[in-house]
Order: structure tokens, then C-alpha cells, then sequence
């Protein structure tokens, strides 16, 4: 079995703390950046692809919570956030969820608990997904190659096929235009056409014939599924 090496943003700003986690996680093979206040926290987890955000709930400037809450308010992609309190209220945990924590470990812990955590977090997001991915009207079967669209199929060839199952993978993150294309064709890309005329080519059978497009362009940037009508 492959150990899992995951980078991990740690919130925290109790320095005795924080230097005890990285002496337990870094000769464990894992990456560690860290953040003493919650305006840092965020501006790092919002710059960075941490694998989890292991995130103290009483912090200066932004507390826990903000901290959480504007994560997921601002992220194009969903950050795996564990939130570590001292306080072991239900209450707490309660809110700690609804401001959209991932999981929760109240101080002190194990610092193997806290590994097992972090690790299977990370999992969570890269683990084969579900044969079918469902988003709203749109539904990729995986294991046929197929999508619909409000029950009606879409046909489309496999370049076409592997970018909508891509987008609907990575939903509801946005998928860079390097991204994609290397999720195409690896590190030997055709002329930046390519791209621009396949993307025409899912267009033209998953959006054009309905009433609202789902393959959202984001200037400058990539492509993203939106899957709200407006
Ligand atoms: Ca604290």
C-alpha cells in the first residue's frame, strides 16, 4: 500500500501547538504551510490547492468561522476543511458543520487521530467517483461514456465526451484552459485551436438546442459547469 502524502494548510495560532503537529506530520512524508490568523489563513487557502485545511477555531483578526465561511464562499473548488476547537459543545460542532467544516476534532487530540482525519479527507475528493455523476439536468454515465441532458442524449465524439466528464468531475471548480488541455493530450498539445473547436463541438449539441447554456466560459481563465438556470 502507497502512503499518502497530502499538504496540508495548518491554522493555528498557538505556536507550541502548530510545531508539535509539523514534528509529527512532516518525517510522516507530509507538506506543511501554516498560518498564525485567519486573514492569512484565507488568503493562503484561497491561493493555494492544499490537500486539507486544518483550521483552529479561536484565531486573532478572523476567527474560525469567518475563516470557514468565506473559504467556501470564495473557493472556485471545494476545500477539505477540518476545524479543531478546544471547546467540545454540541453547539459548537453544530455550527462548525454549518458554516461548512468537513470534520471536526476537539483539543487535545492524538496526533495519529489527526493523520487519519487529514488523510481520509484528501481521499474523499480523489477516490473514484460514483459511475454516474448527476448535476441537475445533466447526467455522465462513466462506465457507458454517455450524457444526458434533461433526459434527452448528447452526442458526442470522445474529445468531446472526455471535457464534459472532466468539467462535471471537477464541479463546481472552474478547470483552467492548461488544465484541460493537458487533461487531453498530455504534455504533447496540438495548435490552441484544438481546444477552442472541440469546446465548439459540445456546445453546439449540449447547449444549443436547450433554452440555457451549461458550459460557461470564465474570461480569461477556463470553463466551468453552471448548472443553475438563470
Ligand atoms: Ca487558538
Amino acid at each position: 500500500m502507497t502512503k499518502t502524502r497530502i499538504h496540508i494548510l495548518l491554522v493555528e495560532d498557538e505556536e507550541a501547538l502548530a510545531e508539535n503537529v509539523a514534528a509529527f506530520l512532516e518525517p510522516r512524508g507530509h507538506t506543511l504551510d501554516f498560518a498564525t490568523d485567519g486573514a492569512q489563513a484565507l488568503s493562503l487557502a484561497l491561493e493555494h490547492h492544499y490537500d486539507v485545511v486544518v483550521l483552529d477555531l479561536g484565531l486573532p483578526r478572523l476567527d474560525g468561522r469567518d475563516v470557514c465561511r468565506l473559504i467556501r464562499e470564495k473557493s472556485t473548488r471545494h476545500v477539505p476543511v477540518l476545524m479543531l476547537t478546544a471547546r467540545d459543545s454540541l453547539d459548537d460542532k453544530v455550527l462548525g458543520f454549518e458554516l461548512g467544516a468537513d470534520d471536526y476534532l476537539t483539543k487535545p487530540f492524538a496526533l495519529e487521530e489527526l493523520e487519519v482525519r487529514c488523510v481520509a479527507l484528501s481521499r474523499r475528493l480523489t477516490l473514484p467517483t460514483e459511475r454516474v455523476i448527476e448535476l441537475g439536468p445533466l447526467v455522465v454515465d462513466r462506465q457507458r461514456r454517455t450524457v444526458t441532458r434533461e433526459g434527452a442524449p448528447i452526442a458526442l465524439r470522445n474529445l468531446g465526451y472526455r471535457i464534459l466528464e472532466y468539467l462535471a468531475e471537477s464541479y463546481p471548480r472552474t478547470v483552467t484552459r492548461s488544465e484541460l488541455t493537458y487533461k487531453l493530450w498530455g504534455d504533447e498539445p496540438p495548435d490552441s485551436d484544438a481546444l477552442r473547436s472541440h469546446i465548439y463541438q459540445v456546445r453546439a449539441v449540449l447547449d444549443k438546442p436547450f433554452t440555457w447554456p451549461i458550459l460557461k466560459t470564465v474570461s480569461g481563465v477556463g470553463f466551468v459547469l453552471d448548472l443553475e438556470e438563470v
